[in-house]
């Protein structure tokens, strides 16, 4: 072979070398590897642009700097640490000048430098020199090295950055699709799932439910202790729910702690599938009720499930979802069955519960609401006070008994808002009564205050302010609660009484006999009468269990030092059997229905 073939043969067989390999170690490893055989080499070195840590860069910045980067052939103690450090000098020194090749000799052997571009450096090591001709035909081949080399780079930096943002992506749409703190999906996705699931049930006629779950006594963990241990309890309810259920079942979480979960593929045989509904739940209320061992202490949650089931596409995974929470909310407010099917009536009534409270708030505004008087008397027929009953007359519904809107008042502050209104009223019209002449017994008009009012900080204040107001004494007003103000802050609320009662204002106890009534409550409670409830004094003289209980009661409220009085009292018989059992004081329609205020100044016993 001439040697021009001899040349362009090298060339030919590096530039082949260099090939399409994108990965640049490899594409060094093997140009290393032929220009070895080729050039009749000892060895050839690569030293290139790194940064800190070891990745290849093409373009100088504060971090990178020219280091050892391959070797061929590769020793397997790599190369030696003085014969390293002597190349390293050689390539520094080489990079500084302006010249794109030079050859050096020492330890007996021919250093061959040619720059790769900016970049790097390739270094031919042989025992004797090259001939001039293939020296000069090296740059060639350099170049396409060179060129081959930054393509390489740069593909890399860019599969590099296109997999950085494809994990940006999928953590964007992560973020987006679930709940930062348990990982469950969230409102916006579980609807997607939903419509998913719909579609899918409707074709392969099968069942599927949605169930709302909340947990109740949640919130006071956070109140109590803190979001710390909450957001733990949180993430364990999380935890078991998934543990509970099969994996295919879609979870997810919104509103804070209200948990949505997709049971779908059951049969679609209705009872078959109640049935196996019915387990699931069984078994999350189970899991969900059982305490939590946490550093901070133990805890306990109870919960509510609402669950609406769907069969094909008639309804949308809004709805389904709307209904689910609907019928656990109802669910809740009955707290009568940890879990409830969706009806149609609850929505009916959730309707009519948001437009009641639209018209309360227009009420307050419009001044609809007024107050009448029960009066109470006493065995001989003396008035010995008044109750106040809230009556709104409506435009469309006329009076209507409070026992319809008071409950759902007291869901919402509107309860807070009537309350005042009832007490200054009360107070004012305690002013004008005691403007006229009395009748000799009248002791005091009574409100009744509801358990939310009562838990109010400035509740006493507002009493207070209001008898000070109106100037009326303070032991003319006496304020009924029930027993449900134990289900708020019982403390601050006999604090509360504890300091009105000194202040003069005294208590009764409503509606007795229907809640939870136990003596030590009834003990702690500064209350000075007890109010028999109607449901007990209704027809006593027939009901021998009837006359037990309020027998049982007046004795207990003996016990205690407080007076009784029966409530709802329709006939004499009732009247003649509760003085028999010791009850001398009474309020109910055989004496006198509600009446207005103007009436009750006319009344005269
Ligand atoms: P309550 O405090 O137990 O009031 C007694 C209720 O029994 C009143 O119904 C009264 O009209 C009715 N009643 C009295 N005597 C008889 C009777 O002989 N037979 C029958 N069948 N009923 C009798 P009303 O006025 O409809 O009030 C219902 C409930 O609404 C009250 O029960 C009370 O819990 C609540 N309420 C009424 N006014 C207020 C108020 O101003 N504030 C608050 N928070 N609740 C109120
Ligand atoms: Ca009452
Ligand atoms: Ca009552």
């Amino acid at each position: 072979m001439n040697t021009a073939m001899h040349i362009m043969s090298i060339q030919h067989q590096l530039v082949l070398a260099i090939g399409e390999e994108t990965d640049l170690k490899k594409m060094l490893y093997t140009f290393l590897h032929l220009a070895g055989q080729c050039l009749n080499t000892t060895n050839n070195h690569i030293f290139i642009m790194q940064d800190k840590q070891g990745t290849p860069v093409y373009q100088l910045n504060n971090d990178a700097s020219i280091q050892h980067f391959l070797s061929f052939p590769t020793r397997k103690e790599g190369i030696h640490t003085n014969q390293s450090s002597q190349l390293m000098n050689l390539v520094t020194d080489f990079s500084e000048k302006n010249i794109d090749s030079e050859v050096t000799q020492f330890n007996s052997s021919f250093y061959y430098l040619f720059k790769l571009g900016e970049f790097g450096v390739f270094i031919i090591e042989r025992k004797n020199a090259l001939s001039k001709e293939i020296q000069s035909a090296l740059p060639q081949v350099i170049n396409k090295l060179t060129n081959s080399c930054i393509a390489s780079i740069n593909y890399h930096t860019m599969v590099f950055e296109i997999k950085m943002r494809k994990e940006v992506e999928a953590q964007i749409r992560y973020q987006a699709t679930h709940d930062d703190l348990t990982g469950l999906y969230n409102r916006m996705e579980v609807q997607r799932c939903l419509t998913k699931a719909i579609q899918a049930t409707t074709v392969e006629k099968k069942t599927g439910y949605v169930l709302s779950i909340n947990l109740m006594n949640f919130k006071s963990i956070n109140d109590a202790i803190g979001y710390h241990v909450g957001d733990k309890v949180l993430r364990q309810v999380a935890d078991r729910i998934k543990n509970s259920t099969d994996k295919e079942t879609t979870i997810a979480i919104f509103n804070g702690h209200e948990f949505i979960l997709i049971i779908d593929h059951l049969p679609a045989n209705k009872m078959k599938a109640q049935l196996i509904i019915g387990d699931i739940i069984a078994e999350i209320i189970h899991t969900i009720e059982h305490p939590f061992e946490l550093a901070e202490g133990n805890f306990s949650l109870s919960c509510f499930i609402g669950y609406e089931r769907f069969t094909d596409n008639s309804k949308t995974a809004q709805d389904i979802i709307k209904n689910a929470s609907i019928a656990m909310y109802e669910a809740f407010k009955k707290s009568k069955d940890k879990a409830l099917a969706y009806k149609l009536i609850m929505s009916e009534q959730l309707n009519q519960h948001i437009r009641y409270t639209k018209e309360i708030k227009q009420a307050l505004i419009n001044n609809d609401f007024e107050l009448h008087y029960q009066p109470q008397f006493d065995h001989l027929y003396n008035m010995i006070g008044a109750e106040a009953l809230l009556r709104w007359n409506h435009p469309t519904r006329g009076y209507e008994s409070p026992a319809v809107y008071i409950p759902i008042a007291e869901e919402s502050d509107l309860i807070i808002e009537i309350g005042n209104y009832v007490l200054e009223q009360a107070c004012r019209d305690i002013k004008r009564l005691r403007q006229r002449v009395l009748p000799t017994y009248f002791e005091q008009i009574s409100i009744n205050v509801s358990a939310k009012q009562l838990a109010k900080r400035d509740f006493v204040n507002n009493v207070i302010a209001m008898v000070n107001k109106y100037q009326i004494p303070a032991s003319s007003l006496k304020i009924e609660i029930t027993e449900s103000i134990m289900m708020g802050n019982l403390e601050r609320s006999i604090d509360g009484l504890n300091t009105l009662l000194k202040f003069g204002v005294t208590c009764a106890i409503d509606d007795f006999g229907t809640g939870y009534s136990s003596l030590a409550y009834l003990k702690r409670l500064p209350a000075s009468l007890l109010k028999i409830d109607r449901s007990f004094v209704t027809d006593i003289h027939l009901d021998q269990s009837n006359k037990a209980i309020i027998s049982m009661i007046i004795q207990l409220a003996k016990s205690v030092n407080m007076e009784v009085i029966a409530e709802g009292v329709e006939t004499e018989k009732e009247v003649n059997c509760l003085i028999e059992l010791g009850c001398y004081k009474f309020q109910g329609y055989y004496f006198s229905r509600p009446i207005t205020f103007n009436k009750l100044l006319e009344y005269r016993h």
